[in-house]
């Protein structure tokens, strides 16, 4: 049933919420329709922190959202979101789904020759609490009367950082297995508990990520590792049995991954936590960074040139790890870059050298140089070298190149 919660109690104010948001609701709202801010942004209010973005949910159609917002744009493949525009902010609004209707992006339904009707995938306001994933992402908000309306208590659940799944949990996992690298990514994101029948299922259930288009699961993967908690999300996945549904076979011991990239996981999130520019292709550079090497070095032992050989063996260890988790072109050719620069690093005589740090991927590749010396200690000096050379100004760099070893 629904429960409400007065301002008194909950301490939201309109003011914590997008001015555009509320313009949004207040308009559906004298139109007759039902509207209230949903999801992520008032769980993120309620624990402190700053929503991302602020969606909306009604009881109005894409069609009648569209007559009341000049501004408005239909999107998916069924038009079933309006996007509404207020210069650089977005405000989504949808309508109540039914739960016929998960949130499986579009591209991957199965619409059962066209039975997808517009009476089930449409529902009410109750039915579109119920069909979301955790009890916390499923309050809505009202900014009329400044209540929260709660269909499934996850109001006292993120006032005891509760993490739990809404419905029968083996169900809810089945019928979006995605739902289980979401629930490693809000309980260690938001730091909190799961509750023991949302965690018991998620080792057995694990394989179930097979069915899912490596392409959705990349763009998880991203929110998994680029939020700041890269390093405690990886154990998480370890411990739950779903890394290697998504890097298989990488690492003898998933338990104690190569110093490499503990390194690299961590130092992401130091970065995240500085406010510097992340790139999950580093982040790829490190994973497959001993199948990569391993491969190269055998090639050269081959008589294959070091840089030929890492851009053949990255190649295709970056299609092997397709058939899992899809790195989006730009980012794989930033992990080949960083891959193929390393051997470049060893030559530090004329202009050679000098050119190599103005090339577009040195920093990063720089960066990946300093993770490789805890597991390769011969690398120290030469690591050190390039340090100094960018410490110092451009004339002595060019007696620092004439002078190398
Ligand atoms: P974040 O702030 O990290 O974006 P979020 O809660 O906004 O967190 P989204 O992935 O943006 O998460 O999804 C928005 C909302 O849609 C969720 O809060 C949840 O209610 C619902 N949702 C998203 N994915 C699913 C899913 N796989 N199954 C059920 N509901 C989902
Ligand atoms: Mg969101």
């Amino acid at each position: 049933g629904l429960m409400t919660i007065e301002r008194a109690e909950h301490g939201i104010q309109p003011r914590h919420v997008s001015a555009n948001a509320l313009k949004v609701i207040e308009r559906l709202q004298d139109a007759g329709f039902k509207a209230y801010l949903v999801g992520g942004c008032i769980r993120d209010l309620l624990l402190g922190a700053q929503p991302k973005d602020f969606d909306v949910a009604t009881s109005a159609t894409p069609e009648e959202i569209r007559e009341l917002f000049r501004n408005a744009r239909l999107i998916g493949r069924r038009f079933r979101l309006a996007h509404v525009r207020f210069g650089r902010e977005i405000i989504e609004v949808a309508t109540f789904r039914g739960p016929g209707d998960s949130d499986v992006g579009d591209a991957d339904r199965v619409v059962e020759k066209g039975r997808l009707t517009r009476d089930n995938v449409f529902g009410s306001e109750e039915e579109d609490a119920i069909r979301r994933d955790f009890t916390i992402n499923a309050l809505m908000y009202d900014p009329a009367t400044e209540t929260i309306r709660d269909h499934v208590g996850g109001y006292v659940d993120v006032l005891e950082r509760r993490l739990r799944l809404i419905g029968d949990p083996v169900t809810r996992y089945r019928e979006d297995p995605v739902r289980l690298l979401r629930a490693i990514r809000f309980m260690v994101k938001l730091d909190l508990n799961m509750e023991p029948d949302t965690a018991g299922p998620i080792v057995s259930m694990a394989p179930l990520l097979d069915g899912i288009p490596p392409a959705r699961l990349f763009d998880e993967i991203l929110k998994l590792f680029m939020s700041g908690k890269a390093w405690p999300t990886y154990q998480a996945l370890v411990r739950q049995a779903l890394w290697p549904q998504l890097f298989p076979g990488l690492f003898e011991d998933p338990a104690s991954p190569p110093k490499l990239v503990e390194n690299a996981l961590k130092s992401t999130d130091r970065r995240v936590a500085e406010g510097l520019p992340v790139t999950p292709g580093f982040l790829f550079a490190a994973f497959l960074w001993q199948r990569v090497r391993a491969a190269a070095e055998a090639m050269v032992e081959d008589g294959v040139p070091p840089v030929d050989a890492l851009a053949a063996a990255g190649e295709e260890a970056i299609v092997a790890q397709a058939r899992k988790v899809a790195l989006h072109r730009r980012f794989s050719t930033i992990a080949k870059e960083i891959w193929c620069m390393q051997p470049r690093f060893r030559k530090r005589r004329g202009k050679r050298a000098l050119r190599l740090i103005n090339e577009r991927r040195f920093r990063a590749a720089y960066d990946f140089l300093l993770l490789r010396v805890d597991e390769e200690p011969e690398l120290a000096e030469l690591a050190q070298w390039w340090t100094d050379v960018q410490a110092v100004e451009t004339d002595d760099r060019a007696s620092m190149v004439e002078s190398a070893p």
